[in-house]
């Protein structure tokens, strides 16, 4: 894949290697540059500057995150501390200490570390501003702790892959949280459908596809970066121009079809949690007893009563999210089965076979 001989390269790093063996990539002086450059933009869209001591506890080595946040830091101006991952109680000592005003590492580490700053009696001497946390899928309800956690500071994210550049590649500004610019100068964007590649209807999900503009040693056309989003196009509040594209709505193995319409898990999700009469907890049944299959989302009542007006309002929301016929039921508190242990599985089949939620 390198488009330069190994002696142009200056860097190498690898992806984490999710889905397998991890994927080398390379770096020419040029590409690490760019690198430095994104990271101190998404830096200075969560509201960092030259007069704030950054504490990085990304990993750092081979995994991009740790350089990537660093060489940003350090091109903004910013004070760098390369904590790096692990150690979480050296970590808040040196939070307290150095006086760091952001962090950058995984949402999940950053509520670890408020926990144990808590613990240890530190909290109140951290003066965190901002967070750039990414590396890790995280919902709005994480952003609220972790902000809530560090006494209200600015949690933005980050998003990247090692396959583009690394982190960087988009960024939430913290006057715009929901959406992510993407920095569009070095790395084009595209939302297809992942079924035959053409572009997604407007403001409709689809797989965010990168082209990479200005890198040279490993290039990219047209890379399928698997996350499934959206252009947000509405004018950002921080008055930045650069792309905006929605927060990940998950990845397209998640994707289900059904009557040749894409049906993302997430959008169903996220309908169920905005309606206040419903509980969190829900099911989508794919019925696939006849050829053409049928759609039915299950959910629950947050208090009893009134569940044929919240199903007709529900099924009415759906239908204009999805452009799909659907069919709703919702219950009394408690019917959807609770699972106790690992990841809630919402995604069942109905078959001729098998009726995961019988009649009744
Ligand atoms: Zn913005």
């Amino acid at each position: 894949m390198a488009a330069i001989p190994l002696d142009g390269a200056v860097r190498i790093h690898a992806s984490s290697g999710t889905r397998g063996k991890p994927t080398i990539v390379l770096y020419t002086a040029r590409d690490v540059d760019v690198f430095a450059e994104v990271n101190a933009r998404a830096i200075a869209c969560a509201g960092g500057g030259p007069a704030d001591v950054l504490h990085v506890a990304y990993g750092y080595g081979l995994f991009t995150g740790g350089l990537g946040l660093h060489y940003g830091g350090e091109r903004l101006g910013a004070t760098v501390v390369p904590a790096s991952g692990g150690n979480a109680g050296l970590q808040v000592q040196l939070l307290a200490d150095l006086g760091a005003t952001g962090l950058a590492c995984t949402p999940s580490f950053a509520l670890l570390l408020a926990e144990r700053a808590a613990e240890a009696g530190l909290l109140d001497r951290i003066r965190l501003r901002f967070g750039v946390f990414g590396a890790e899928p995280w919902s709005e309800a994480l952003r609220a702790k972790v902000e809530q956690a560090w006494g209200g500071i600015d949690a933005c994210d980050i998003y990247g892959l090692s396959e583009v550049i690394g982190p960087g590649v988009a960024a939430e500004c913290r006057e715009g949280k929901g959406a992510l610019h993407v920095f569009d100068d070095h790395f084009l964007p595209e939302v297809v459908d992942p079924e035959n590649g053409r572009p997604a209807a407007e403001g409709r999900l689809g797989e965010l596809v990168l082209t990479t503009l200005t890198k040279e040693a490993l290039p990219v056309l047209r890379y399928r970066s698997g996350d499934i989003t959206r252009f947000v196009d509405e004018p950002c509040p921080c008055g930045r121009t650069h792309r905006r594209i929605a927060r990940f709505s998950g990845r397209i193995d998640d994707m289900l079809v059904v009557r040749g319409v894409n049906v993302f898990p997430s959008e169903i999700e996220a309908a169920v949690l905005a309606d206040p009469a419903l509980a969190g907890h829900y099911a989508i049944v794919v019925d696939r007893r006849e050829a053409l299959p049928e759609l039915e989302i299950r959910a629950e009542l947050a208090v009893p009563g009134g569940a044929a007006a919240v199903a007709e309002r529900l099924g009415a929301r759906l239908e204009e999210l999805l452009r799909l016929r659907v069919s709703v039921a919702v219950g009394e508190p408690g019917s959807i089965p609770r699972q106790e242990v690992g990841k809630a599985k919402r995604v069942f089949e109905r078959t001729a076979e098998e009726d995961p939620f019988p009649a009744g």
